[in-house]
């Protein structure tokens, strides 16, 4: 089960206790009536749905009910962390730009086929 850690309870519970509440650090314009169609579209509808790390809202809705944000991995699904609501969003060493391909690690090591042997030749008797 995956566990998530709140930042307001200070500890790692099941995540069956969060909900995920969409992208964090989407910024609201102070004047939502006087931004055109195009502004008002990309604040309501798009995304940044990277593949690698993004920062997400969540509210821990059966605990202490509050949201808060974290960086997650969108390939291993990890959590990297968490952090209390109106924080800045941190950085995280090396994460590539939403967008771009994060280099993908291989599940498994890739085997090499044992070389493959001349026949051992037959000694005449
Ligand atoms: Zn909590």
């Amino acid at each position: 089960m995956l566990l998530i850690r709140c930042p307001y309870c200070e500890e790692e519970r099941p995540e069956l206790e969060f909900r995920n509440a969409g992208e964090a650090h989407v910024v609201r314009s102070s004047d939502m009536a006087s931004i055109s169609d195009e502004d008002f579209e990309a604040f309501f509808f798009i995304r940044s749905n990277p593949r690698g790390v993004i920062f997400e809202r969540w509210r821990h809705v059966h605990g202490c009910a509050r949201f808060f944000n974290a960086a997650r991995d969108t390939v291993t699904d990890k959590f990297l962390m968490t952090y209390k609501a109106g924080e800045p969003r941190p950085t995280l060493g090396e994460q590539p730009a939403a967008g771009t391909a994060a280099p993908v690690a291989p599940e498994e090591p890739v085997k090499k086929k044992p070389a493959r042997r001349a026949p051992a030749k037959k000694k005449d008797a």
